[in-house]
């Protein structure tokens, strides 16, 4: 199969297998080439702001795909981005096929292929740039992935019931958070996902900023910039906290910061509210980033780009206010019809509120507008 420019061999299940991709002998899934695409992209932005870094000049960076499977992920950064990858894998099948692909691609001089337990290779090597891509969730890793980073920690979490509160037990055991099952999960999940990352990086005294974070199909992908120091990991905390829901009214709110007192009371409609935490309440793209990213896609042969573009230009253009509203859920409690979003947006925006789509779904929107005014806007459309 050919992705980008990238072409590799893998095991291709027969078109009647009954089987998930993981019940290969070695893992492929088509359905992730977006997200390698945007993996790509991303990736060869923040290469260009790591090089346009003094410091960086004369060493060469690494990158890291500590669950490589066909090899295919790291394949396409050695390749297309033109930076040293290491596909690491356990599984003895692996390994062979990433040394198959390996010479496929004529990339034996940029790349080094690896059979170890991800924890340990990553608890002794560093790299400046670590891609987390595992089976289900990231979090066993993220200590070792947080040891040895030292640019970009880029993770992807396909246990999107753990993160989004739809399997409360196993998110709060995962991610030390409370999540809560609401109409705005994915974002929840989200905010789950980048606050434990946050805090796996301040034991290692590293701070973080989200360049971008998308939530796609079934997994939240993520690509962190790392600020070393105690400092940068004090500020960075500062954007942790907990979001307080109204199961009546549909009242939502940040508080920021980890030692709070939180109002049980909800503060529209005074019945008692719901706590989810602790997340992650700052931003989860930056935007000059997101358009280095789409500078990226438009000149690297990839055969998702336009959806990919979509998604990072929604993730662009998305007001920076935690946890969005759902049109439908809106109108299903108030018994009105929905009209388009885009109407919605320009008659908040008329009301003298900021408002937004996100690139979560179709049907959200963000706005700094009280819910008693987004209620009455709604009826009154
Ligand atoms: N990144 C790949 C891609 O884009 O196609 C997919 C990786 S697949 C989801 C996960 C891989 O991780 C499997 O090939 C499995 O053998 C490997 N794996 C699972 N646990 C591991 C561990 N603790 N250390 C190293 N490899 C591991």
């Amino acid at each position: 199969i050919v992705e980008g420019t990238t072409k590799v061999s893998v095991p291709v299940p027969p078109p009647d297998a009954t089987f998930p991709p993981s019940a290969a002998p070695v893992f492929y899934n088509p359905e992730m080439e977006l997200n390698r695409d945007i993996n790509v992209a991303a990736t060869a932005a923040f290469v260009k702001r790591l090089l346009s870094r003094k410091e960086l000049l004369r060493e060469e960076v690494h990158y890291v795909d500590a669950f490589s499977a066909s090899g295919i992920r790291g394949l396409r950064i050695a390749g297309e981005v033109g930076i040293h990858a290491t596909m690491n894998d356990w599984s003895p099948e692996a390994l062979e096929l990433i040394k198959e692909n390996i010479k496929i691609n004529e990339l034996e001089e940029k790349t080094l292929a690896t059979r170890k337990s991800a924890n340990v290779l990553l608890h002794k090597q560093k790299y400046h740039i670590v891609d987390l891509d595992p089976f289900g969730t990231p979090a066993p890793f993220l200590d070792a992935a947080s040891a040895s980073v030292r640019s970009m920690l880029s993770v992807t979490a396909t246990d999107t019931a753990p993160l989004c509160g739809a399997h409360l037990k196993a998110g709060i055991r995962k991610y030390a958070a409370v999540p809560l099952n609401t109409e705005y999960h994915s974002e929840m999940g989200l905010r789950v996902l980048l606050g434990a990352c946050a805090r796996e990086l301040a034991k290692h005294e590293k701070g973080m900023l989200p360049l971008l974070s998308h939530v796609t199909r079934h997994y939240v992908r993520a690509y962190l910039e790392i600020l070393p120091g105690t400092k940068q990991t004090d500020r960075t905390l500062k954007s942790m906290g907990f979001s307080i829901h109204c199961p009546k009214c549909g009242f939502r709110g940040p508080v920021y910061g980890l030692a709070v007192h939180i109002e049980k009371e909800c503060p529209v409609c005074g019945a008692s509210t719901q706590i989810a935490g602790p997340l992650w309440l700052g931003p989860f793209r930056e935007q000059a980033f997101c358009d280095e990213v789409i500078s990226e896609l438009e000149v690297h042969p990839l055969n998702t780009r336009d959806k990919a573009k979509k998604i990072i230009t929604f993730c662009r253009d998305e007001l920076d206010i935690p946890m969005f509203y759902d049109q439908h859920v809106i109108c299903k409690e108030l018994g009105a019809s929905a009209t388009g979003i885009e109407i919605l947006i320009e008659a908040l925006k008329a009301n003298g509120f900021e408002a937004s789509r996100t690139h979560f779904s179709g049907t959200s929107f963000r706005t700094d507008a009280p819910i008693t005014e987004i209620k009455e806007i709604i009826r009154a459309l």
